[in-house]
C-alpha cells in the first residue's frame, strides 16, 4: 500500500460494526475475562484501543517496529530519553526546539547525563566529540528554527560504529517526506501537535522505535511515567493523518512560492528555507527526503520591522506552534527559544530581527499579499 492509502486504510479488518472511522473507546479500565485471564486491554494508561490503533498507524507510516503515543511532544522526548543512565554522554544538535534544550540542560543534566551541542550538519565536528560513554546522538533535520540539515544515514553510521543510538525528531517533515528509521535512526520523535494532527486543535507526541528491544523499554517507561494520549485526542490525530499528504503537498507548494517572494524583498536580509537551492543542506535534503515542508525563518533588516510585521499581518497569525492548516508567524527570541541564554541565541542568529513562519494551506497569493503589506505598508 502506498503512503496516501495507508493514511486511510491501515486496518487489516473492520470492527464488528463496520465503522469507517475507528471509534473512540472512552474507557479508563476494562473487565478481566477471569482470575488470571487477561484480555489485550486492562487499563488505559497501559493501553487503549483508540490510542493503540493510532500508534500502529504511525509506526507503519514511519516504517518502524512500533510506537507509543503521548499527550505532548515533550512527553514523548522526555520518555524516550529515559533510556539514558547517569554517566551517559549525548551529542545533540546545537539547533533544537527550545523545549528539548530546556529538558536537556536542566533536567537531564541534573540527572547525571552529559551533553555536547554541535552543528550536526558538520560531521567532522560531530566525530571529534565522541567519548567512550557516548550513548546517544540527537538531531532535528531540518532543525528548529535555523533549518540545518543533517545527513541521517551518515550520522547513524557514526552513532552505530560506537554503539550509540540515533534519535531524530521528524516533526518538520513527517514520514510523508522523510523516514529516518529507514535511513538508520533508532527512534523517531514527533510533536504530533504539528503536521500529524495538522489543525492546531490537539497536543500529541510520538516515540516510534526501530526494534522490539527499544520499544519494550519505551513502553515500560511510558506505563511507569504516564502522560499517554487520551482516546479523544488519539481520534483527532488519526483524523488529521487522513489528510496529511494533501496538506503537506499544498504547504510545500505554498512555502516554495513564499520563500521565492521573500528572496525578492530588499528588507529581508536572510532566508532559511531548505527548498531553496542555495541552502547549504539542499543536496542532502533532496537525497534523504521527498519534500521540503513549510517552515521558513527570516532575518529582517531591523527589530522595528520584525515587530511591524508581527503587528500588521492579517492572514498569518502571530502565535506559537507550527504545522497546522493556518499560517502562523512567531518571534523565537520571545517564544520557542526564550529560555536559551541571549548570548547563545545571538551567536546563532536568533536575534530581535529573526522571525519564524509556518506556512499553511491558504491561497498563496493571499499569503504573499499579506506579507507584502505587513513589510511595506
Ligand atoms: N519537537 C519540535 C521540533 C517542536 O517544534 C516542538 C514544539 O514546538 C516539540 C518537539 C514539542 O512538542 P509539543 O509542543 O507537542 O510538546
Amino acid at each position: 500500500m502506498k503512503f496516501e492509502t495507508l493514511c486511510l486504510h491501515s486496518d487489516e479488518k473492520k470492527d464488528e460494526w463496520g465503522s469507517i472511522t475507528h471509534p473512540i473507546c472512552q474507557s479508563a479500565t476494562f473487565v478481566h475475562k477471569g482470575v488470571d485471564e487477561y484480555s489485550e486491554y486492562s487499563y488505559s494508561r497501559l493501553s487503549n484501543p483508540t490510542r493503540r490503533h493510532l500508534e500502529k498507524l504511525v509506526a507503519k507510516l514511519e516504517g518502524g517496529y512500533d510506537a507509543c503515543a503521548f499527550s505532548t511532544g515533550m512527553t514523548a522526548i522526555t520518555v524516550a530519553t529515559l533510556i539514558l543512565e547517569p554517566g551517559d554522554h549525548v551529542i545533540a544538535s546545537d539547533d533544537l526546539y527550545g523545549g528539548a534544550l530546556r529538558l536537556f540542560n536542566n533536567i537531564c543534566k541534573t540527572n547525571g547525563i552529559e551533553f555536547d551541542f554541535v552543528d550536526t550538519s558538520d560531521l567532522d565536528k560531530v566525530k571529534k566529540l565522541i567519548k567512550n560513554n557516548t550513548k546517544l546522538f540527537y538531531i532535528e533535520t531540518p532543525s528548529n528554527p535555523l533549518m540545518q540539515i543533517t545527513d541521517i544515514k551518515a550520522i547513524s553510521n557514526i552513532a552505530h560504529e560506537v554503539g550509540a543510538y540515533l534519535f531524530v525528531d521528524n516533526t518538520f517533515l513527517t514520514p510523508y517526506y522523510q523516514k529516518p528509521l529507514l535511513l538508520g535512526a533508532d527512534i523517531v520523535l514527533h510533536s504530533g501537535t504539528k503536521y500529524l494532527g495538522g489543525h492546531n486543535d490537539t497536543l500529541a507526541g510520538f516515540v516510534v522505535c526501530n526494534t522490539k528491544e527499544l520499544y519494550e523499554k519505551v513502553l515500560f517507561n511510558s506505563k511507569t511515567i504516564g502522560g499517554q494520549l487520551s482516546p479523544f485526542d488519539s481520534f483527532l490525530i488519526e483524523r488529521g493523518i487522513k489528510t496529511l499528504p494533501l496538506r503537506m503537498d499544498k504547504i510545500n507548494q505554498n512555502a516554495i512560492q513564499i520563500a521565492n517572494y521573500l528572496k525578492s524583498c530588499n528588507r529581508i536580509k536572510k532566508i532559511y528555507y531548505v527548498g531553496l537551492e542555495e541552502h547549504k543542506g539542499y543536496s542532502i535534503i533532496t537525497k534523504q527526503a521527498t519534500g521540503f515542508g513549510g517552515m521558513i525563518s527570516i532575518e529582517v533588516e531591523s527589530e522595528a520591522l520584525a515587530k511591524k510585521i508581527l503587528k500588521n499581518v492579517k492572514i498569518f497569525q502571530y502565535a506559537e506552534s507550527l504545522g497546522g492548516v493556518e499560517s502562523l508567524i512567531t518571534y523565537p527570541m520571545l517564544q520557542t527559544h526564550a529560555d536559551v541564554p541571549k548570548e547563545e541565541r545571538d551567536k546563532r542568529g536568533i536575534n530581535d530581527r529573526f522571525l519564524r513562519i509556518s506556512v499553511g494551506i491558504e491561497n498563496v497569493e493571499d499569503l504573499i499579499n499579506d506579507l507584502k503589506q505587513a513589510i511595506y505598508d
